[in-house]
C-alpha cells in the first residue's frame, strides 16, 4: 500500500489508516492469576535453605544488557486468508515463533514487562507477544475443553512442547465478550491459568483519542468490571487504533463516581521495540509496540520481521539478561541510563 514512511508519527497514522482493529470488544483477565508460573519456565536457581541465589554467571560472559529495548510483538488475527496487513497465517505465526526460540527469546507477559519482573536465563532476551480484539482465531475451546486447532493459543503450545525453553505465554488486550465467548466467562479464566495475561481493550473498542474524558473514563472502567467479573484483574491496557486520550495518565487511572481503575501499562499501536522497563525513559502510559509482519508489505520497515533482524545486527542495543532477577546488570558504556528507583540494584561491567 503506502511506501515505508521515515517517521514514527507517519508510521502510526499509517497504522492507524489502515487499522484492522474494528472488531468487537472482549475482555482480559488480571493479575492474580497472571502470576501463575509456567510450566516450561526454567526453575529459578535456589539453595538449599530455598532461597534464591545469586549468579553465577558473569554478565560480560553473555553481554547482558538489562537496559537494552525490548520487542513486544502485536498480533491481530491468526487466519489462512489474510486479509490486511494486521494478519498472519497459523504458518507465519508459528515461523516466527520458532524464529525467536532460535535467537534466544524468551516470552514474558506485558505485566511482567512493565513490572520489571523479568526472570529469564542468563544470555536470554525478553519479548512480549500481544493479540488485540479477541478474536477467536487467537483462542477459543473444542469440544473438549481444549485450545481449537490452529488458534495462536493452540500453535504455542505446540512450539512449546518442541521447544521447552520457549514459555508458552502472551497477553490478551480484549473487548467485551471477547472470542465469540460470552463474558468471555469460559475463555478468560482458562488463559489465566494457563499463564496468560488478559488485558483491557475498552469495552466497545472505542478511539479514546476521539473521546471525551468522561467516555474514557467509563469505557476503560466498564471492561475493568468485566474481566472483574470472571476472577481476573487486569493491569494493562492497550490503546484501540493507538489513539491516546487527551488527558495525559486517564488510561493508567481513573474513577466514574465511587468506582476506580487503575493500570500499570498502556500500549500504543507503532512503530519500534520498547525500552527496558528499568530505563530513565521508559513511560508506562506510552509504551510502543511492533506489528507482526514480513519483509514486505506497507511499511514493513517497521514491523516485526525488519525489526528482528535489526536487532539481531546491533545485539548491544537489546536487552540481555544477566540471568540474575535481582541485579540489573549493563556494560558501563551502554546506552541510556537506568530509572533512579532501580539505583541499589544496579551492577554495570
Ligand atoms: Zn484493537
Amino acid at each position: 500500500m503506502s511506501a515505508p514512511r521515515t517517521t514514527t508519527v507517519a508510521l502510526v497514522a499509517a497504522l492507524l489508516a489502515t487499522a484492522a482493529c474494528t472488531i468487537a470488544p472482549s475482555p482480559r483477565p488480571s493479575s492474580q492469576h497472571m502470576r501463575a508460573p509456567v510450566s516450561n519456565a526454567p526453575a529459578p536457581a535456589t539453595s538449599p535453605t530455598g532461597t534464591s541465589t545469586p549468579s553465577a554467571v558473569d554478565p560480560a560472559a553473555v553481554d547482558a544488557n538489562e537496559l537494552g529495548t525490548v520487542p513486544v510483538l502485536m498480533y491481530h488475527r491468526i487466519t489462512t486468508a489474510p486479509k490486511t496487513v494486521y494478519d498472519r497465517t497459523p504458518d507465519a505465526f508459528r515461523a516466527e515463533l520458532v524464529r525467536l526460540v532460535r535467537e534466544d527469546y524468551v516470552p514474558v507477559t506485558a505485566a511482567d514487562y512493565v513490572d520489571g519482573d523479568l526472570d529469564l536465563p542468563a544470555g536470554a532476551h525478553p519479548v512480549v507477544l500481544t493479540f488485540d480484539d479477541g478474536d477467536p482465531s487467537q483462542f477459543s475451546l473444542d469440544a473438549a475443553g481444549r485450545p481449537a486447532a490452529g488458534t495462536a493459543v493452540s500453535i504455542m503450545l505446540a512450539v512449546a512442547a518442541e521447544h521447552p525453553e520457549f514459555r508458552p505465554v502472551a497477553t490478551f488486550f480484549v473487548n467485551a465478550d471477547p472470542f465469540g465467548d460470552p463474558g468471555g466467562s469460559r475463555t478468560l479464566p482458562w488463559l489465566a491459568e494457563h499463564g496468560m495475561e488478559v488485558g483491557n481493550h475498552t469495552a466497545t473498542h472505542v478511539n479514546l483519542g476521539e473521546a471525551t474524558s468522561d467516555e474514557v473514563r467509563r469505557e476503560i472502567l466498564t471492561q475493568d468490571q468485566e474481566i472483574r467479573r470472571t476472577g481476573l484483574s487486569p493491569a494493562t491496557l492497550a490503546y484501540p487504533f493507538g489513539a491516546t486520550p487527551d488527558e495525559p495518565g486517564l488510561a493508567l487511572r481513573g474513577t466514574v463516581g465511587a468506582a476506580e481503575y487503575r493500570y500499570r501499562g498502556a500500549f500504543l499501536v507503532g512503530a519500534n521495540p520498547a525500552p527496558s522497563p528499568y530505563a530513565a525513559d521508559f513511560a508506562p502510559a506510552a509504551i510502543p509496540r511492533i506489528r507482526s509482519q514480513d519483509a514486505t508489505g506497507a511499511d514493513a520497515a517497521f514491523c516485526s520481521t525488519v525489526w528482528l533482524d535489526k536487532l539481531a545486527a546491533a545485539p548491544a542495543t537489546r536487552y540481555t539478561s544477566d540471568g540474575d532477577p535481582n541485579h540489573i546488570s549493563f556494560p558501563a558504556a551502554a546506552a541510556g541510563n537506568p530509572a533512579a528507583k532501580f539505583a541499589q540494584r544496579v551492577r554495570t561491567y
